[in-house]
């Protein structure tokens, strides 16, 4: 039996991934290549339950405890779960032990805490590095919107990159809040940009991933080169409002 939110869901995850094909064909990655996670962050249970026999398979976090509860809650060994939010360094642990990927990774602090926890739990993180390349205040992530500046980036890169329990995968970014897409590009751009500049200086490191575009403005991003989108409200529906702390 098919109930009504599954129903829905199933409809608008159609519906995303048909648009994801779209954009990627128009782009230089392939569509395959262009990993959907389904954002839960304040849906409930009930919710991320119709997502999963929907078909949905990875699912994006912000807050460490409400995901760790969720986790333990439904306990399916078939999904992965990333973590896209900023991680206080006394949360470590639980990133460590609960999630697959990292998206949010913006300090050589959390990268050591990490790095213990995955050592002590033996296995390898894959992290992505967030950058702010829009200079808003309320944004976290690496400094990076000024492009002068990104040489004084390669130390602390260098340093997360010696960590040998978590394993750099790429790039990630939050750009301002714009209704319009077009307003967006340019910092989705600028990502890439850093993902080039990277690659030539720290070989090293893979930096093959760029996980960038939410609701409404994946389709830019993919054309400007994402292989991760985080995508909550156009397949979910509305979130509930919750007091963030
Ligand atoms: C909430 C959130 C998303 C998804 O936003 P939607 O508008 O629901 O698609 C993506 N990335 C991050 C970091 C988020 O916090």
């Amino acid at each position: 039996m098919i109930n009504d939110l599954e129903y829905s869901i199933r409809e608008r995850y159609q519906q995303v991934r048909n648009r994801i094909a779209e954009a990627a064909a128009g782009s230089t990655n392939a569509a395959k290549a262009i990993r959907l996670v389904v954002v839960t962050k304040s849906q409930s249970l009930e919710v991320v339950r119709a997502a999963i026999s929907a078909g949905i398979n990875i699912f994006g976090e912000n807050y460490v405890e409400e995901a760790v509860e969720k986790i333990a809650a439904l306990n399916e060994s078939g999904v992965e779960w990333h973590m896209i939010g900023h991680i206080q360094s006394r949360k470590a642990e639980a990133v460590a032990g609960n999630f697959s990927m990292v998206h949010s990774l913006d300090s050589v602090k959390l990268a050591r805490r990490l790095n213990g926890f995955c050592t002590t739990i033996g296995g390898i993180l894959p992290v992505l590095l967030e950058f702010n390349v829009s200079g808003e205040d309320s944004k976290f992530g690496f400094a990076a919107w000024e492009e002068e500046h990104w040489p004084k980036l390669l130390p602390e890169i260098e340093e997360i990159l010696a960590l040998n329990h978590i394993e750099i995968s790429g790039l990630m970014t939050m750009p301002p809040y714009f209704n319009d897409p077009e307003k967006t590009r340019p910092y989705f751009r600028k990502l890439k940009q850093l993902q080039e500049f990277l690659k030539i200086r720290v070989p090293q490191a893979r930096w093959s991933e760029l996980s960038m575009g939410t609701s409404i403005d994946f389709t830019a991003a993919i054309q400007e080169g994402a292989t991760l989108v985080r995508i909550g409200e156009a397949i979910l529906g509305p979130r509930r409002k919750i007091e963030v702390s």
